[in-house]
């Protein structure tokens, strides 16, 4: 496999060997419950609060507002949940966007059911949530706004600053799903002004299987499991200490590693830049500047994204049409029909997520690769105009 071009790290990274070493000592050798009393349990327990304390640096929260959960998907379904249900008495209204991860959407759509009303705000053609409609879906029953750092998809970064500004000065609670962002970009969530944030492990070369939420002290929140005391009685569970002692040691990590990624945009660029010219008929989705800087999304017209993976895929080159969890559907990706892509346009998109390993030879090897393998599904396709 060592061959592979890996250009998904949207959907996950490989987890670094310094986060895998530092896991490793939780499993069979500090084995103990980190509730438990004596000193194999305690060495747990400090673990478990160094890794809070690592998290918390990289956003500049204070540990006692870190919260260890299972997923992003787990930490977007506690901030939404858990502010509904103990703020119902004070309204019933959420607001979210159109392209938002199906861990927030389909968290809201199950609230509909549950007596709560959701605005779904739409987005520009560049993926920017349009401000205005924010502002003008507010009412008096509105108790939370929750709209996503950047787009997974197409990595259009959001302006996050100045949702928390309209939500804090109404009184209304802002959550981000910062997902795609946390390691990636700086994130101070004192500057941003959010109330909840979520993280997840895996997308910063730390361990599946484990995420974080921030809560801002004194923010109304139910839990969602119950059971133990465990984490300040807002996640009952026995702690996933490995999991965690990884999502630390990532999020250290990615706090020194973090100006790297000027390299990684250059490679972006290339890839871009190296694409358009030889490929016609292609368009870059996503916004030109605020983009997350290892993410390229395009739509190939005249073709299907997932003959062009398959095609990758037999050259050894790893990439994503949509988002991971969506692909396998038929459905063309609701953040592009969101965006005014078309469903013909959008069924041909390829999304490339460079990371920190990726080099400039693998960038001109898919920039090689690529465009005869886009001539030979247009020759094949029906909808291709030949002269
Ligand atoms: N939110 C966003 C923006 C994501 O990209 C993802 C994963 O793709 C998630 C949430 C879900 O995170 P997890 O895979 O940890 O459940």
């Amino acid at each position: 496999m060592n061959k592979l071009i890996y250009l998904d790290h949207n959907a996950t990274t490989p987890v670094d060997k310094r986060v895998l070493e530092a896991m490793l000592p939780y499993f069979s050798e500090k084995y103990g419950n980190p509730s438990s009393i004596y000193r194999l349990a305690k060495e747990c327990d400090f673990a478990k609060e160094r890794a809070r304390k690592k998290v918390a640096d990289l956003i500049n929260a204070s540990p006692t507002e870190i919260y260890f959960t299972g997923s992003g998907t787990e930490s977007d379904n506690l901030a939404i949940k858990g502010v509904c249900f103990a703020n119902r008495t004070k309204g019933n209204h959420i607001i979210t966007s159109k392209i938002e991860h199906h861990a927030v959407l389909n968290t809201c759509k199950w609230l509909e059911k549950q007596g709560f009303l959701i605005s779904y705000i739409g987005v520009d053609k560049y993926g920017i949530i349009d401000l205005e409609e924010l502002e003008s879906a507010i009412t008096a029953k509105t108790i939370l706004i929750s709209i996503m750092h950047a787009n997974n998809e197409v990595g259009t970064i959001e302006p996050v600053e100045k949702i928390a500004k309209v939500a804090g000065e109404r009184g209304i609670y802002f959550h981000t799903d910062a997902v795609q962002t946390a390691g990636k970009i700086p994130i101070d969530v004192k500057n941003m002004g959010v109330d909840l944030l979520s993280i997840s492990a895996h997308k910063l070369y730390g361990p599946k299987g484990v995420g974080a939420l921030f809560i801002k002290k004194g923010t109304k929140i139910d839990s969602l499991l119950h059971g133990g005391h465990h984490e300040r009685n807002k996640r009952a569970g026995t702690e996933n200490i490995p999991g965690i002692v990884g999502l630390g040691a990532a999020c250290e990590l990615a706090s020194e590693e973090i100006k790297e990624s000027k390299n990684i945009k250059a490679l972006r660029d290339k890839l871009e830049k190296g694409l358009l010219e030889i490929i016609d008929d292609i368009k870059i989705n996503g916004h030109p500047e605020k983009r997350l800087d290892g993410t390229l999304n395009l739509c190939v017209k005249y073709v299907e994204g997932e003959s062009m993976l398959i095609h990758l895929d037999y050259k050894d080159i790893a990439a994503s049409s949509g988002s991971a969890c969506t692909s396998g559907s038929l459905e063309p990706s609701h953040v592009l029909t969101a965006m005014g892509i078309s469903p013909e346009v959008a069924h041909g998109s390829l999304r490339f997520s460079l990371g920190k390993k990726n080099t400039e030879e693998q960038v001109d090897r898919v920039i090689k690769i690529l465009p005869p393998i886009v001539d030979k599904l247009r020759e094949m396709s029906p909808l291709y105009p030949k002269e």
